[in-house]
C-alpha cells in the first residue's frame, strides 16, 4: 500500500463508524491520528496549522512554538497508552510519559444537585486543551471505556480507532491494510527460519 494512501486517508476519508468512539471520546482518537505515525504528515506541523484543529474541535488555539510541542507531546503520550491498550509497549512507561501532563492539568469539580459530578477544565491555552482532554480520558476510565481506544497492534501503524467487538479482541486498525500484512509477514519468517 502507498505512503499516499495512508495520507489520505488521514485527511480526507471520514473515519468509518466502525472505528469512532462514543462521544465525546472520539476526540482522543481523532486528536492521535492527526500524525500519520511515525513520519506525517501531520495535521498538527505548525502552531497555525495546529491552532486550526484545535479551533475545528473547540479546544483553545496554540499560541506558540512550546504550546505547539507540548501538545505533540501529549499526543504521543496518548498513543503510548492506546497502543498499551492493544496489549504492546509498557503500559508503565505510557503512565510516566503521560505525568507531566496529568500533574500540569488543573480542573474544578462541579457538584451540583441532582447531576452527575464533573471535572471541570481550568487553565488557559494549551494546557486548558490538555486538561479537556484529559477530562474526558478521566471518564472514560471510569466508564471502563477507555480500554478499548486502541493503536493499532502494527508497531509502524499505531493508528487509533476504538474496539467495538463484542470480546474486545480487534487488534488492527484494518485486518486488510495491517492485519493481513503482518500475517504475511510472520508467515515468511517463519518460512525462513523453517
Ligand atoms: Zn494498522
Amino acid at each position: 500500500m502507498s505512503t499516499l494512501f495512508d495520507g489520505v486517508r488521514l485527511t480526507l476519508m471520514a473515519a468509518p463508524k466502525s472505528d469512532r468512539a462514543p462521544e465525546p471520546l472520539d476526540l482522543l482518537r481523532v486528536f492521535v491520528n492527526t500524525l500519520d505515525y511515525p513520519a506525517g504528515p501531520d495535521a498538527l506541523s505548525t502552531a497555525d496549522a495546529a491552532s486550526q484543529w484545535c479551533r475545528h474541535h473547540g479546544l483553545p488555539p496554540v499560541s506558540n512554538q512550546r504550546e505547539l510541542q507540548r501538545l505533540r507531546g501529549f499526543r504521543e503520550a496518548l498513543r503510548e497508552l492506546f497502543f498499551a491498550n492493544n496489549g504492546e509497549g509498557d503500559p508503565e512507561l505510557g503512565w510516566q510519559a503521560m505525568q507531566s501532563f496529568l500533574e500540569a492539568a488543573r480542573f474544578a469539580i462541579a457538584l451540583r444537585p441532582g447531576l452527575r459530578p464533573e471535572l471541570e477544565p481550568a487553565g488557559a491555552g494549551t494546557e486548558r486543551a490538555i486538561a479537556m482532554m484529559l477530562a474526558i480520558a478521566y471518564d472514560a476510565v471510569s466508564a471502563g471505556t477507555w480500554q478499548r481506544l486502541r493503536a493499532c497492534k502494527k508497531s509502524s501503524c499505531r493508528f487509533a480507532y476504538y474496539d467495538h467487538s463484542k470480546n474486545g479482541s480487534r487488534a488492527w486498525c484494518s485486518m486488510a491494510v495491517c492485519g493481513n500484512r503482518e500475517k504475511a509477514q510472520r508467515r515468511r519468517s517463519r518460512e525462513r527460519s523453517g
